[in-house]
């Protein structure tokens, strides 16, 4: 008779958080469960495991994560290799990464987020339609960052080129995206429509002088015009508004100028 041997495999992991927010495991898995300190992580698995199945069993998608290292074994393990019993596993977060030609798809949840980030210059695709597959794929298809709320979607093993989004709140989340991927310097008004994404050109005031209000024309001569939907925009008060709201948003993100504002 086959006799079945099994190994209990002990696997100790301490994941750090390279900043607030970021790297945080389910919390009733965690001890301690202090904010910015480095949670300690036990698991007893019967068989082998990969650490990136290990790691997202916590509720850390791969995306989020950095480097893992073999405090026993003292190498670096990538994502794709088994659990061996008895390691010890030093999880450290994503390093934020500047992209040089963000492009953005925002989850449904994600409108406000969306929005911000089309206000900010910077392409951004959203429908709230879409299926999580129906993401997934047009993440890939499309070469956009995937910014997502959902932790099931980030565990696809397609979900490389994404971001968890950790706050409800739209300026914190355009902070997170601007923080991760160092974009504040980036950041230009008026270079995408608001409503579809598509990009946006200064127009002759003549040209469009019959869709302005009259008592916007007697004090605005710049206007621009939506490649995409012909959505009309200009500078009035709504926009000064923004312009604050922005402010405050990149106030608190790193610049080449500014390393660390926080
Ligand atoms: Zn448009």
């Amino acid at each position: 008779m086959k006799c079945v041997n099994i190994v209990q495999m002990l696997t100790l992991m301490v994941i750090f958080q390279e900043e607030p927010g970021r790297l945080v495991p389910a919390s009733a898995l965690v001890f301690p469960r202090q904010p910015g300190k480095p949670a300690l992580v036990v698991r007893s698995l019967t068989e082998p495991s990969s650490l990136k199945d290990l790691i997202e069993s916590v509720a850390v998608p791969h995306c989020e994560v950095g480097t893992v290292y073999s405090l026993v074994y003292r190498r670096e393990r990538s994502l794709d290799t088994l659990t061996v019993p008895g390691d010890v596993l030093e999880v450290r977060g994503v390093k934020p990464r500047r992209l040089l030609s963000p492009s953005f798809l925002c989850d449904g949840h994600l409108g406000k987020l969306a929005l911000l980030l089309r206000v900010m210059g910077f392409d951004t695709a959203w429908d709230n339609s879409w299926s999580e597959p129906g993401m997934a794929r047009r993440g890939i298809n499309e070469n956009r960052t995937v910014l997502t709320r959902s932790r099931s979607l980030l565990k696809r093993a397609s979900m490389d080129n994404a971001m968890l989004i950790r706050s409800d709140d739209p300026d914190e989340q355009a902070r997170e995206v601007l923080r991760r991927f160092l974009l504040a310097d980036q950041v230009r008004m008026f270079g995408r429509c608001s409503k579809c994404n598509g990009r946006l050109r200064e127009v002759a005031k003549a040209d469009v002088a019959a869709r302005i209000p009259p008592k916007t024309a007697k004090w605005l001569d710049t206007y621009y015009l939506c490649r995409e939907c012909d959505q009309l925009f200009w500078e009035g008060t709504h926009v000064t508004a923004l312009r604050r709201r922005i402010e405050k948003i990149l106030a608190r993100c790193p610049t080449p100028d500014r390393p660390d504002p926080s």
